[in-house]
């Protein structure tokens, strides 16, 4: 159905919580480049921050978008590995690609890096030209909105393998967001004994039990039992806050090893002392390039399980009802997905 003719539609992110949709010509594909039809799009709480002007990265007005999936539609010169009709998932994040970081394969933590839909135009658009190095191919057994989670879970798996986690280790995932769902499966998956969660929304800690926790504690329970203090070889702080952190600190064992993932915002007090008293490891995690084959793999294997976290669709044109939605923040929306079938694409 590929009309090469066809002109780009995108939505952009046009000011304070407000977007808009455009049309505009289609992007040239460069040297080195791959032009991906979108087919699926993961909103993110990030888009939602960004859009509130809580996140100095890109200014308006910018095309987000960075959980992603397409086909490829045209190569660039010099481009061997891709052709179109493959179908990939998009790593948004690009660097310089010649500095000692990028070299030791962590373009992550290069000076110049920056990532499609946070800083550069992302793929809140039907079609996005990248990086040929950019790309990962899809199995046949990865649907487009499983796909898009690649990213997400790309950063979960990295924060695991810093974690070193052992077999029977006994380990706790503070916070029920889309990345504590990821981290309890991943912990199961690397081998640890008994997993839980501790969180605020009941639907949520559900659903944690259904994908592997063994034990979960809604903290606005008044009747719930407080997950007792010194007892967890791990713990993943995946909410961020001054509270989540003093309560990682608390039910770690001494010696216990600490993975600090959700970001606060802003500077927050910690009990440095008994971090030093009790001989925490304290380990930050951002992204993890090298990660990418292996989630594909993980993917393809149903070693962590997607699909019930994806909890509502949306159409293209529906974006800006998708972001309304995702901004109402009920429980039951985990992840919301815009979704670019076939049939819209005729019709358009
Ligand atoms: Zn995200
Ligand atoms: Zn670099």
């Amino acid at each position: 159905m590929t009309n090469a003719n066809a002109r780009n539609q995108m939505w952009e992110w046009t000011g304070f919580n407000a977007m808009a949709p455009r049309e505009a010509e289609r992007a040239d594909v460069g040297p080195g480049q791959v032009e991906v039809r979108i087919r699926a799009i993961g909103i993110c709480g990030t888009d939602l921050h960004i859009m509130s002007g809580h996140a100095e990265f890109g200014k308006p007005p910018l095309p987000l978008g960075h959980e992603l999936a397409g086909v490829v539609e045209r190569v660039g010169a010099g481009v061997a590995s891709w052709r179109a009709g493959d179908r990939v998932c998009v790593d948004p994040l690009t660097a310089c690609g010649a500095c000692e970081a990028c070299l030791a394969g962590n373009k992550h933590r290069c000076l110049d890096s920056g990532e499609f839909g946070l800083h550069y135009p992302g793929g809140w658009q039907r079609f996005m030209v990248v990086p040929a190095a950019n790309l990962y191919l899809l199995p046949d057994a990865v649907g487009f909105a499983e796909a898009t989670q690649a990213e997400t879970l790309h950063c979960c798996l990295g924060g695991i393998d810093k974690l070193d986690v052992r077999i029977g280790d006994q380990a706790t995932v503070v916070g029920d967001g889309p990345t504590g769902l990821y981290f309890v499966q991943l912990l199961k998956a690397a081998g640890a004994g008994k997993v839980r969660m501790i969180g605020m929304r009941d639907y949520r800690l559900r659903l944690a039990r259904e994908l592997g926790a063994d034990e979960t504690t809604n903290l606005r329970d008044p009747d719930a039992i407080p997950p007792a203090s010194n007892a967890q070889d791990i713990v993943i702080d995946a909410a961020g806050t001054e509270t989540s952190l003093a309560q990682s600190i608390d039910i770690l064992k001494i010696g216990g090893r600490l993975l600090l993932f959700g970001l606060a915002g802003k500077p927050i007090t910690v009990d440095m002392q008994t971090v030093v008293l009790k001989e925490l490891s304290l380990l930050g995690s951002t992204n993890a390039p090298h990660v990418w084959p292996r989630v594909i793999q993980m993917l393809a294997a149903g070693q962590a399980r997607v699909k019930p976290l994806l909890t509502h669709t949306y159409t293209f044109g529906e974006m800006d009802k998708a972001i309304a939605f995702a901004r109402s923040q009920t429980d039951e929306a985990i992840k919301i997905i815009v979704s670019i079938d076939d049939n819209q694409e005729e019709s358009q």
